[in-house]
Order: C-alpha cells, then structure tokens, then sequence
C-alpha cells in the first residue's frame, strides 16, 4: 500500500516511531532548510569524499562493475526495478547504474498496481497513486518479473542481487499460501519478501479491498512462514498517522512493536524507520528507536534509513545529525542504508540519498559505517540466501 517510490517527485514521508509513548512531535520541518545550506560544509573527511567521490564519478562509471579495489562502497537494501504501473528498468542497464559503486541490492518491483480508471481520468494514464482517486490492486505477477529479471542474469551478476517478493495481499490468509508458491515456483532466487506495506499516508486507503492492518492474522501467517523459510521482511508501515491531533495515540508503533514481538523468528527490517513523506518524526523519536533497540524482545528488529525524505529529517540539523550518529554507533549492527530509488536512469541520481547522509556518515565510527553501508546488509542476506536454499531444498521436488 504503501509505495510512493515511483515517479516520486520529491520524497516519501517518514511515520514517526514511539514504543509506546505519546511523546509530542517536534518539528524538524525548519531544520530541513538548514540541511541543504549547511550540507556542504558539515562532512569530515573520510565520508565526504566517498560521496563526492560517487558524485562526482558518476559519468565515468566503467560499464563492467568490477569491485574496485577497495571494495565497493555500499549494498542498497532498498530498491524498487519497477513502478506503480510496473514499468521499470532493464536489469542490465541497472547493473551499469550499480557501476562499481554500489555492490549488492536487495531487488523488488512494486506489489500495487494504479488502475487507469476511464471513468476518473479519461485519456490521462496515471503511472503514479497520486494522479487519480482510482484504486490501486495487487499485482502478483511482479514476482514472475523480478524472478525472470533476475534469472537473464549471468551467474556473477545474480550474486550480485537478492530478490524480494512481494506480489500478495497481506490482508489475505493466503498471503502466505502465495509467498510459498513462489518460492518454489522459481527456486534458487529470492532472499526475503518486501517492500511490503501495512500502513502508508495517501496509500492505504486506495488500495481496493479489505485494508490491511498490523492486527491482522494473515500478516501473522506472512511473518511465520517468513521465519520458517529464512526470508528477511522488509516491511513498510508509518510509525503514526500523517495528520495526528495533538496528543493522540501513537497506536501504530503499539502494534508495529508487539507484532515484531510475536515473531521472534523473523528478521523484520523497518523501512524508513518508520518515517515518511508527510508523516513527522516525533519529539521522542530517538528515544523511541532507542527503547526499540534495547528490547530483548525486538533482537530482530533492524532499521532501514532509505528514502530521501527520511534523510531529509536525519540530516537536517547538525543537532539532529549528531544525536542520529550516536545512536547508530550505540547500535552498529542494527541499521542499514537503503536508496528507496525506482527504476532510477542515472548513477547521479540513485545515489543521491547517499550524497544526501555524507554529513552523518562523516560522524559514523569506522566500524559503524561500514556495517551500516555494507556488513549488515551481507549478515542478514547472506543468512537468509542460506536458510532460503535450505528451505527449498527440503521443499522442491
Ligand atoms: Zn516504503
């Protein structure tokens, strides 16, 4: 429900995060000015060249991709090949984007597909969930897409890859049904199911059908077969309604954090911690990831940073920047980097999210940064591309 992604024009909105308190949000609308005016000067040495460096390298990207010698700079946790009316980039023109910057990426389409409504736009064709009051529908195939996408690969690019599905209903007791279909339909090459959405501003409500909800038993279901089968989750759901009133209950996060609870399996990644285009972070939002992380009931509960509105929000005071960069060097192995990109045509602009963090990458202890960028991504996929094929192994003919 959930997916802004595409032809996005400016950003996402990040939810704001609270485990249960109904701490007062503070606004860092103001701050975000500031971001963009004091970029520049922010960033210490080490991260700011990196980004400069992907910036400014983007028109010499070598076609090949070949890991430079130093390694690549980052695995995308976060990338959506197709968009909301499943049209997308060609795989291998992707990889000569990927160049040798980016190593692995966690690869997926987009599960909702915008109805072109005669009825509501006539001849317009929307190819985005803003253009229309038309619901959106889940289109399955988009599993069969990334599948075939992938296997067109040769064998040293699909190392490269992990696959996501995401074709299903999660407000459907067959979710799961469907998750395991495909998985031995096309064995050998999905890692995890996601982006996947419960909650999502301007989305949720257009999606046709039942709408989906944390409380849900078929997202229990999704979950516990996810957990059976070793697939990472990368799920999307807003840490609160876009428009609260002052003081009111932030119940989402309730519901986020006791779902997680449930499914102590599961390696779930929260996309966007929780934060979104319109959707605020909350005066209490460190705390709030702070209370999250330290639960010994949420061990498996990681923090993806993508999209270029969460970072609007992360980056956008040097205050902000320095309390986010403590928090991710107190919890090293918790948070990933993401693009959130979709179908994105040039190297310059999938790595804008990452140009856009060089000031708090620039704060990131070495090791922090490295598990941020690449090591947490490697640990969590490359377990689950072994549990993955365990699985199948045991399940496929
Ligand atoms: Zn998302």
């Amino acid at each position: 429900m959930a997916y802004e992604h595409r032809s996005r024009p400016a950003a996402r909105a990040c939810p704001r995060l609270s485990w249960g308190s109904t701490a007062g949000r503070v606004n860092l609308a103001a701050a975000a000015a500031f971001l963009f005016a004091s970029l520049p000067a922010i960033a210490a040495p080490a991260a700011t060249t990196a980004a400069s460096t992907a910036a400014a390298t983007v028109a010499a990207v070598p076609a090949a991709g070949a890991p430079p010698a130093g390694g690549y700079i980052l695995n995308d946790t976060h990338f959506h090949l197709t968009n909301y009316v499943q049209e997308g980039l060609d795989i291998h023109e992707f990889l000569k984007i990927m160049g040798n910057k980016v190593g692995r990426v966690a690869l997926f389409g987009i599960p909702l597909q915008q109805t072109w409504s005669y009825g509501n736009t006539g001849d317009f064709a929307p190819t985005y969930y803003l253009q229309t009051d038309a619901p959106l529908y889940y289109y399955s195939f988009t599993d069969a897409v990334i599948a075939t996408a992938y296997r067109s690969l040769k064998e040293a690019d699909r190392a490269r890859f992990d696959p996501m599905i995401t074709g299903f209903n999660p407000a459907d007791m067959y979710a799961a049904d469907h998750i395991r279909r495909v998985l031995t339909t096309f064995p050998g090459v999905f890692s995890g199911i996601g982006e996947f959405t419960i909650h999502k501003e301007f989305v949720s409500a257009k999606i046709a059908g039942e709408t989906a909800s944390l409380l849900n038993p078929a997202l229990d279901r999704i979950l516990d077969f996810a957990g059976e089968a070793g697939l990472v989750v990368l799920l999307h759901n807003d840490i609160d309604m876009p428009f609260p009133k002052p003081g009111q209950d932030p119940y989402l996060v309730v519901q986020m954090r006791d779902l997680i609870r449930r499914h102590p399996r599961t390696m779930v990644i929260w996309a966007h911690i929780g934060l979104g285009r319109v959707v605020h972070p909350v005066k209490d939002q460190l705390g709030i990831m702070e209370r999250g992380l330290t639960d010994p009931g949420l061990k498996h509960l990681h923090l993806d940073i993508s999209w270029d509105e969460v970072a609007k929000y992360l980056v956008a005071t040097p205050e902000t920047t320095r309390l986010v960069a403590d928090l991710i060097n107190r919890y090293p192995d918790r948070f990933l980097f993401g693009t959130d990109e979709v179908a994105t045509a040039t190297q310059e602009k999938y790595l804008k999210v990452f140009d856009m963090y060089a000031p708090l990458l620039a704060q990131l202890t070495p090791e922090a940064r490295q598990k941020l960028l690449r090591g947490n991504y490697e640990r969590l996929f490359d377990e689950a591309r072994r549990k993955v094929r365990a699985w199948e192994r045991e399940h496929v003919p």
